[in-house]
């Protein structure tokens, strides 16, 4: 369904999108919801440029396999916040192992990483005259990130529309949504076309893997994203969503 506003103008959104299961699926739905929606990655000293490759890919082929989207689909924006990465001393962007540190939070967590990206989000935002941001944080998150909370991100963009004196909004379609019920999202909005799209072309995996294609995609199979994404597939395929 598409939004119109009061006015009648278009309706238009910017999207953070990093290449993953996730923000691939929000795209799909900002697209299906939105007149025109532009696209934001951040580049912050991830140990795999992978991703980088991978968010590109996903943009090329979403335009190829669906002209219904392709019109609306504009200007992709990268952003370097290598600071982020030279502040943050975790398994992201420093070669350690993956493990739970106390508190139970993975240290794959960069601190106040979401904080920051809807920052520079919304700065890139109010100078191209995208008032709405969209994200895909989840709450059903095995990593029970902080930033990804709900009123962890209502008191960031109150503060945002505070701050750039203009009404700011957040769009979360996956906060509330196991990743079962994301895949079965991303079935809904683009059918089994899509489904191969974010299976083949997204990625997850913290270590980096794209030589092994499982039945729910590249990785590893071992680290926590790609256990998670594994699961998430089986769950969705066994439970019939
Ligand atoms: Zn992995």
């Amino acid at each position: 369904m598409m939004v119109k506003t009061k006015t009648g103008e278009m309706s238009k959104a910017l999207i953070m999108f990093s290449g993953g299961q996730d923000s691939a699926t929000c795209l799909a739905w900002a697209l299906n919801r939105f007149d025109y929606v532009e696209t934001l990655g951040f580049n912050y000293d991830q140990r795999h440029s992978i991703e980088m490759t991978c968010r590109q890919t996903v943009l090329e082929n979403m335009r190829a396999v669906f002209p219904r989207w392709a019109d609306k689909l504009g200007a992709d924006h990268l952003v370097d916040l290598s600071a982020l990465g030279a502040i943050s001393e975790t398994s992201l962007t420093r070669d350690v192992e993956i493990i739970l540190s106390e508190g139970g939070l993975p240290n794959t967590f960069v601190p106040g990483r979401n904080l920051i990206f809807l920052n520079f989000a919304a700065a890139l935002g109010y100078r191209r005259g995208l008032t709405t941001l969209i994200g895909g944080m989840c709450e059903a998150d095995f990593s029970g990130y902080p930033d990804c909370r709900i009123e962890t991100l209502n008191a960031q963009m109150n503060a945002i529309s505070l701050g750039m004196d203009r009404p700011f909004k957040l769009e979360t379609p996956l906060m509330h949504l196991s990743k079962a019920q994301a895949w079965a999202l991303a079935h809904e909005l683009g059918g089994q076309t899509l489904t191969d799209l974010i299976l083949e072309d997204t990625h997850s995996c913290y270590m980096g893997e794209r030589d092994t294609r499982h039945a729910w995609g590249y990785g590893c199979g071992s680290c926590p994203a790609c256990e998670l994404r594994a699961k998430g597939w089986h769950e969705y395929n066994s439970e019939g969503l």
